[in-house]
Order: structure tokens, then sequence, then C-alpha cells
């Protein structure tokens, strides 16, 4: 049972360590992301970054730690969890390094792939015959004004019926992110939303994520190389080298950091 993190505490990471054979790529991490806020983890290539949102997100069995979530008075312990029930029940999503969108399918159908265990539940019903129909099409097209909402949020209701593979790179970017909104998220884990993106394409994602934080006060855990992205919308800052966390605070903190600076440029 959880009752020692602080209350506005939705995530807490407690001396998470991940080997892979010889390698400690994590190394008893421990830190916490903020309910409603943007939390950064950045940290020189191979730092262990993605490791550690694959342990929050299931893909890997951590070695050893606890990662505890809280959100809705409920409370999970992710490293027990699989991956499906740590994204349908405890409601975390993310997105990865490349894009994983559907290419062929419209930038809306993708946005309903998302929906897809809503709508199975509401089609469960029609399976059933009890009241079935009209529980679906309420369920469908519930699911088709959160996906064009979202799709305005991000300035391609006018595309919503285009290729997701035919939009700009940009526009892809954010469409995997707000895919990812569209699962109502407490917790949205973005691994490099800005990697490849030109300045112009950066600023909208940073105006998108700043909406999802201010509008909708979904927590934002987020791995980004690009220091302008980073420094412009963290709340908090958490930085690894080699698996251990060397340092942590608010953009000006981190900027002034002797030893983030160091791990940056390879000095001792
Ligand atoms: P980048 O910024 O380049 O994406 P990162 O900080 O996300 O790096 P990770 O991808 O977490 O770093 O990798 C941390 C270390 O763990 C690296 O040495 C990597 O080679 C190793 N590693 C990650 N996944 C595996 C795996 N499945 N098997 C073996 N080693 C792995």
């Amino acid at each position: 049972m959880i009752n020692d993190i602080p209350i506005n505490t939705i995530l807490s990471v407690e001396n998470l360590t991940m080997r892979f054979g010889g390698i400690v790529a994590v190394n008893d991490l421990s830190f916490t992301a903020e309910r409603g806020k943007i939390t950064a983890l950045i940290g020189p290539n191979g730092a262990g970054k993605t490791t550690v949102f694959n342990c929050i997100t299931g893909f890997y069995k951590p070695t050893s730690g606890v990662i505890r979530l809280r959100h809705s008075d409920s409370e999970w312990q992710l490293e027990t969890l699989n991956d499906f029930r740590i994204s349908k029940v405890a409601k975390v999503a993310r997105t990865f390094q490349n894009i994983r969108l559907f290419p062929g399918m419209t930038a809306l159908e993708n946005l309903m792939v998302a929906q897809h265990n809503a709508l199975m539940r509401a089609s469960g019903y029609t399976f059933l015959g009890l009241f079935g129909v009209p529980s679906f099409r309420a369920a469908e097209n519930a699911a088709i004004d959160l996906a064009r909402y979202w799709l305005d949020q991000i300035g391609l209701l006018p595309r919503a019926d285009d290729a997701a593979g035919n939009l700009p790179y940009g526009d892809q970017r954010r469409l995997e992110i707000v895919r990812a909104m569209c699962t109502e998220p407490a917790l949205l884990c973005l691994d490099e939303p800005a990697a490849g993106l030109n300045a112009k394409e950066s600023g909208e994602l940073n105006e998108l994520l700043l909406r999802i934080r201010g509008d909708h006060g979904t927590s934002i855990l987020l791995i980004e190389h690009d220091m302008s992205v980073v420094m412009e919308i963290s709340d908090h800052i958490h930085v690894l080298d080699y698996g251990v966390k060397i340092a942590h605070g608010t953009p000006q903190e981190i900027r002034d950091d002797p030893k983030v600076i160091a791990a940056y440029l390879g000095a001792d």
C-alpha cells in the first residue's frame, strides 16, 4: 500500500536498476514527477533515459526497484504490471523515438485506433444485444469528436482525411502526441518528440505540450536532447549520466550546474 509519496507526486521511481548482462543501464535511480507538470529526463547518449521509459511503461521488467504511480484516488506499482495494464488501467501513454503512426491510414483513423478499447467495450454491448447499437453509436460519435478536437488542436482538422504518411514530418510528430492524448492518459511519456524538427516545428511542439499541461492538466515526462525545448517548457529536470542521476532542478539551475556541463562536454 502506498501512503508515503507526496500528494502532488504522480510518479515516484525508487532505486530503479536495470541490467542487461554486464551492462548497468540504470543504476539505483530515484526521482519523482509532479502532477500537472512537465518533468524532463536529460543526459548524454546512452545515459539510460529510454531504459527508464521502458521500465515505466512495462516494456522491461526492472532488475530491481519500485515505480509508483498515483492519480484519480488510485495507486499502482508499475513494475508489477504488464504493458497493457499500464496503458489501459494505470493510464500511462508513451511515444517512441521513431514515429509509429499507421502511415496508410488517415490522420483521423490514427486517432480512432487509439480509442479502439473504448469502442470495443461499447461493441461488446452490441454483441449481447442489450441496448447495444445506440451504445456503440454513442461511443463511436464520442471517439470521433475527441479525435476531431485533437486534430483541431494541432491545426490538422482540414487534413483529417489525408494519409498520415503524407503529412509533413513535424505534423506527424504532433499527430503521434495527440494520438496518445486520445487515450486520455494521466501520465504522458514522450521520447525525443523534437528529434528532427526545425525551429518552427519545435515552437509548435512547445505550444502543444504547454497546452496539454495547462488546459488538460496532463502530467508529462519528457526525454529530449533539444535543449531549447527542454529549457523552455520543463518545470523540473533530472539529469542522468551512465544510468545515475547527477543533478536535478529547474531549467535555470540545470543550465548552470558544472556537473551537467561536464557530462555533456565529456569532461571529468
Ligand atoms: P539516447 O539518448 O542515445 O537514446 P538513452 O539515454 O536513452 O540514449 P538507453 O537507450 O536507455 O540510453 O541505453 C542505456 C544503455 O543501455 C546503453 O548502453 C544501451 O546500449 C544499453 N541498452 C539499452 N537497451 C538494451 C538492451 N535491450 N540490451 C542491451 N543493452 C541495452
